[in-house]
């Protein structure tokens, strides 16, 4: 190995991007050719990353292989939408048993009903639910809901807080967001949402927020953050939408079950279809029945796949016979574990980083920790996050560019400690660029 004790953190991140090209000429040449007719190789703006993107040929478990035939232990786990791992059993059974019934019905099938059931039974606020295709639609249905029945146009939504491709607010929003009349308050800042609420008071229809900031910086909310939004929300009729998309994963009823809150519609996506398209949205019964096809003036709500058999069955069997409370609580459990040795590994090499999270949704961040602040991991220094990513894709561990870690049901203790093993030996290796605490 080459003497470290000068090198600077530009020649560490071109030497690994070196090496990461050089071990990776499938999925660099994958990339080549995507190019020629997606905008860049890519059809979904978190899997681009420079110099190109690892492509993957399948997945088994907890690990992945990719298009050169390494195989990683999977940290990424499809942005936490993977909670079952790769071609888990039972879910697999479930929508092969559904494809050679046949997949494009037309008509209720028999297993839409029972996954609202099990769905209702298991996240408190949810009286009712509806099913969609993302968890960008989810959220929008939530939004348009609120709007409809208070009949007022302001929504308040957080900084740095992401709820689907055309409603994120990262870094001042995106261009591409859909035109509602949007208004900003920071997270975790409690006089600041009680007082933009009482500020738009009979204007505001809704307040949107994740319970923890997901794509945001895995960053949780205080208790007594999400009572303001509940309690201002009261205060002034609004809608309190709570965006679980990422978080209904983290305890057997979501955060919302942990934190004992009642938000008026919840937002659902991803794992809960078994790992094919899904969305959801749900809440009162009150709010819900608007849609009931035979009330009258109901709320239409089409979507040609919202009840496909795929999603269905899959995220059926998926949550009624493998995400159980108890295999819920075991798999946040061993993310709690990885964030306290990862954090402890940081502390000990006296490197000013730190990982935030709940459970099995956690963010590596070098800057100093305790991060509860969204705005206190944007100054960090972006070619760490870099380095850090590309070394762990050379050890064999998948890893995302932002520094977001989603464990999977088959991520055990096997996977936990190699896990910590390669973070360990990243630090030490290049110790000498990393910032000092
Ligand atoms: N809300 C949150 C909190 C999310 O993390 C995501 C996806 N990362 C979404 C909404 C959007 O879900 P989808 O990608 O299924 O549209």
């Amino acid at each position: 190995m080459r003497d470290r004790t000068n090198i600077t953190l530009d020649d560490a991140l071109a030497d690994a991007v070196a090496r990461y090209t050089a071990a990776n000429p499938a999925s660099a040449a994958r990339h080549d050719v995507a190019r020629a007719s997606l905008p860049g190789g890519n059809t979904r703006a978190v899997l681009f990353y420079e110099p190109f993107p690892l492509a993957m040929s399948g997945g088994e478990g907890a690990w992945l292989t990719d298009l050169d035939g390494h195989v990683y232990i999977d940290l990424v786990s499809e942005y936490t939408a993977g909670v079952y791992g790769h071609s888990e059993p039972l879910v697999r059974d479930a929508m092969t048993r559904a494809l050679a019934d046949g997949w494009v019905l037309g008509a209720p099938n028999r297993h839409e009903g029972a996954l609202a059931a099990a769905i209702v039974a298991r996240f408190p606020a949810i009286e009712r639910v509806r099913f969609c295709n993302s968890g960008t639609e989810a959220n929008l249905m939530a939004l348009s809901i609120a709007r409809a029945v208070t009949g007022r146009e302001a929504i308040l939504v957080m900084r740095e807080g992401y709820h689907g491709g055309i409603l994120t607010f990262a870094h001042g929003g995106s261009k591409l967001n859909a035109p509602f009349e949007f208004h900003f308050a920071d997270y975790n800042d409690v006089p600041g949402v009680s007082a933009a609420i009482a500020g738009l008071g009979p204007r505001l229809a809704a307040v949107i927020l994740e319970p923890m900031l997901g794509g945001g910086g895995c960053i949780a909310a205080t208790p007594a953050f999400l009572s303001a939004v509940r309690a201002g929300c009261d205060a002034t009729g609004a809608l309190m939408v709570l965006d679980e998309v990422m978080t209904s994963r983290l305890a057997p009823g979501g955060l919302h079950g942990v934190h004992g809150l009642r938000p008026d519609l919840v937002a659902l996506g991803k794992y809960l279809g078994g790992g094919a398209s899904f969305g959801a949205f749900g809440g009162r019964a009150e709010l819900m029945d608007r849609f009931d096809p035979a009330a009258p003036g109901a709320f239409g709500h089409g979507g040609t796949f919202n009840n496909n058999v795929l999603s269905m069955a899959g995220g059926l069997a998926g949550l009624t016979q493998v995400f159980t409370p108890e295999a819920c609580v075991a798999m946040n459990d061993r993310g709690d574990r990885l964030r306290v040795g990862l954090n402890a590994i940081f502390a000990r090499a006296g490197v000013a980083a730190c990982v935030s999270g709940v459970g099995s949704i956690m963010n590596v961040h070098f800057v100093p920790g305790p991060v509860t602040d969204p705005h206190a991991v944007e100054a960090q220094d972006r070619r760490l996050l870099k380095l850090w990513q590309l070394e762990l894709m050379l050890k064999g561990f998948y890893a995302t560019p932002r520094g977001m870690i989603a464990l999977s049901l088959p991520f055990g203790e096997a996977e936990l400690a190699a896990t910590l093993a390669a973070a360990a030996e990243i630090v030490a290796t290049h110790r000498a660029v990393l910032p000092p605490a």
